[in-house]
């Protein structure tokens, strides 16, 4: 079948999916987790059904962008494009299938230097969020290319790189790739990990020594992870990965509820359904191993904190007021 959305999985990612189809053909036990991780990248024919809701630019990027490579919604940080490709493309993702092409280029000098503008005259500014895309698709010449850029004209600024390699390309992390890390603190990965097999030593032993390798050059990592229908919709599963990814001295992030891209309504977990998995996640967790849930509200009206918030019900809408009394709504 030919899918609307481009599908692109890793060899790294093939590998540990045969491991646990192997597996799951001889112990049914594993069938569940062979099927979570599947359907992070092997399309469905859920994803031809595009519901009124969704949008094409569901976190507002257009919105925010302040030059063609720099999106600002926040007063201290700033998101960096550097490229649009990735290993593999999540079938969650908004941005699986942008690329305009498997070599599609890495920022240009024209729109790194307009950025680098940008961040000179706003000190406010104090961190850069790199971006794509995955960042790490680039080679370590490109990205240290942005980096030397970008601390060129903001020395102190602080920059996090948001990635999947350690789970859908581990070997990207080379000894070199670490160092470059290492130079440009203070440096941060975030790591997009989304159930506890991404990083078992059983399934993922590779993965696992990656974010290892991290931790032990030195430089802090905290995760970033979906919360997704069929993936890890569960408290059972949720607590064994934020407990495993402590054990290895990774810090959980975010647990955000998803957004609105096309075609990706079978992944998306109720709001009301989320918070229930949430408040059973903080009776299993300490306060080192629990993550903060949040929502993108859709179109640009930033990151809020589920828990700490209200939403209101209206309708079939949960709607959400800002600061400034602006409404913003997340289907129910
Ligand atoms: S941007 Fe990140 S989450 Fe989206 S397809 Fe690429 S690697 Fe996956």
């Amino acid at each position: 079948m030919e899918f609307s959305f481009s599908v692109k999985i890793s060899p790294y990612c093939s590998s540990v999916l045969s491991r646990l189809g192997a597996a799951a053909s001889e112990d049914s036990s594993v069938s569940d987790v062979f099927s979570a991780l599947n359907r992070q990248c092997t399309p469905s024919v859920a994803e031809e059904t595009v519901l009124s809701c969704e949008l094409d630019d569901p976190f507002g990027e257009s919105v925010h962008a302040v030059t063609k490579k720099l999106i600002r919604q926040y007063k201290n940080r700033c998101l960096l494009k550097v490229t649009d490709n990735c290993f593999s493309h999540c079938r969650f993702c908004p941005y699986r299938g942008t690329e305009k092409s498997e070599d599609s280029p890495f920022i240009t000098a024209e729109d790194l230097s307009e950025a680098c503008a940008f961040l000179e005259g706003h000190p406010e500014i104090n961190e850069i969020i790199i971006a794509g895309g995955d960042p790490l698709s680039a080679s370590d010449e490109q990205l240290a290319s942005v980096f030397e850029a970008v601390r060129k004209v903001r020395p102190g600024i602080l920059i996090r790189l948001r990635t999947r390699a350690p789970v859908s390309a581990p070997e990207r992390i080379s000894r070199e790739t670490l160092a470059l890390f290492r130079r440009f603190r203070p440096f941060w990965i975030v790591p997009q990990i989304h159930h506890p097999a991404e990083i078992a030593a059983r399934w993922a032993p590779e993965a696992q020594k990656c974010l290892l390798s991290i931790v032990d050059a030195g430089i802090p990592v905290q995760t970033e992870t979906q919360l997704l229908r069929g993936v890890n919709d569960a408290v059972p599963v949720l607590a064994e990965l934020y407990t495993l990814l402590v054990h290895l001295g990774v810090k959980p992030g975010f647990l955000y509820q998803p957004g609105l891209a096309k075609g990706t309504g079978h992944f998306r977990v109720p709001l009301a359904e989320g918070l229930k998995i949430y408040n059973k996640l903080k009776n299993e967790l300490s306060d080192l191993s629990l993550p903060v849930y949040a929502l993108e509200l859709p179109g640009g009206g930033g990151l809020v904190n589920i828990p700490a918030t209200r939403f209101a019900r209206e309708g079939d809408t949960w709607k959400y007021t800002d600061a400034s009394g602006k409404s913003w709504f997340y289907p129910v």
